[in-house]
């Protein structure tokens, strides 16, 4: 945490970027239209909503990954903010220490640091691949008082809960598109989308512990 650059003598809020703070679907919807591709916003998932223009069939996965990287490497700044996100992180730092876990590939991240700064979100940045439970549980353990998990994933999520379950949970969805198509397991994790009620339901665990 310290070389991080965390205080740790305060509560912590452990916040997502892809489809929390960011809206990365319609960001890589928009680097792929600069390919000729277009994304449909057919079901909650990523390399099958990747088509030809006029044709029923999705491109193949190896294609689509091809492009997430280069998505990743060349435009991972263009992405549009999620509404609310940044006045909310920066209304909470005053009572909590923040820091951004973002799942990307490792040449995202000089990129996604800028990407945060000119949103106003300077905080420190931990670029993590696969479950996030324990790299949760290993920052929660170093902060002083309650933390709080933000993501728009069901398996982070659920890793967080097996490995630091006294870590309150959230699973917030950005792109209104998504939303309906989104896994949910609300009685374990609260769903709340928007960051109006969802920062209200974040301070209100690190100040009682509830969810
Ligand atoms: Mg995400």
């Amino acid at each position: 945490m310290k070389a991080l650059g965390v205080r740790g003598d305060r509560p912590l809020v452990i916040v997502d970027v892809d489809e929390v703070l960011g809206l990365f679907m319609e960001g890589f919807a928009r680097y792929l239209a600069g390919q000729g591709l277009e994304m449909r916003f057919d079901r909650f998932a990523l390399f099958q909503n990747i088509y030809r223009p006029g044709e029923d069939r999705h491109i193949d996965i190896e294609t689509g990954q091809v492009h997430f990287q280069a998505f990743f490497r060349d435009a991972v700044e263009d992405m549009p903010v999620a509404q609310g996100g940044p006045e909310a992180l920066a209304r909470l730092s005053s009572q909590a220490d923040i820091v951004i876990l973002t799942n990307a590939p490792g040449q995202a991240l000089a990129g996604r640091a800028r990407w945060l700064k000119k949103h106003g979100m300077d905080y420190p940045l931990l670029v993590n691949s696969g479950l996030k439970g324990p790299v949760a549980a290993a920052l929660a353990a170093q902060a002083s008082g309650r933390a709080a998990f933000i993501d728009d994933m069901i398996p982070n999520l659920d890793s967080v809960a097996e490995h630091a379950p006294e870590i309150a949970r959230f699973q917030t969805v950005a792109d209104v598109r998504l939303r309906p198509m989104a896994p949910s397991r609300p009685d374990l994790h609260p769903r709340i989308d928007g960051w109006e009620a969802l920062e209200a339901a974040i301070a209100q665990s690190l100040e009682t512990g509830g969810r």
